[in-house]
């Protein structure tokens, strides 16, 4: 395969999962992104799809949760909360509660205003209580 072949390759790679990340809102573990796209993609490594996560995350087109045993990939980099469920590890979005949040509306503190945000809720999520 030459040079330029299998930056084809890597692209089309890179593009599908970029899709795949962009079609869900479950917030996948680098190794759920591999379990789908493998569908799609037979040939792909786990190495292969674990190096194109890194290279979206430091490029900072997507978001990259740390949880307690996991790093979870969200492809939505608008600011938003995240709710982390302690018990099943899965991440929510919790944006309608947040947005009525006097900070987060006006974007704005005593000390400066805010051009984004992370915050991560922890707790037990309704489908383990
Ligand atoms: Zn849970
Ligand atoms: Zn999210």
């Amino acid at each position: 395969m030459t040079i330029a072949q299998k930056k084809e390759r890597m692209t089309a790679q890179k593009s599908f999962i970029f899709g795949y990340l962009k079609s869900v809102k479950t917030h996948p573990s680098a190794e759920a992104v591999f379990n789908e796209v493998k569908k799609k993609l037979p040939n792909i490594s786990q190495g292969t799809v674990y190096r194109i996560l890194n290279n979206f995350k430091e490029k900072g087109e997507v978001l990259a949760i740390d949880t307690k045993d996991n790093v979870h990939f969200d492809a939505d980099i608008s600011d938003h909360a995240h709710f982390i469920c302690e018990k099943c590890g899965n991440v929510y979005d919790v944006m309608a509660e947040c947005s009525k949040c006097g900070i987060l509306k006006n974007k704005k503190t005593k000390v400066g205003s805010i051009n984004k945000y992370l915050i991560n809720f922890y707790g037990v999520c309704k489908n383990c209580k």
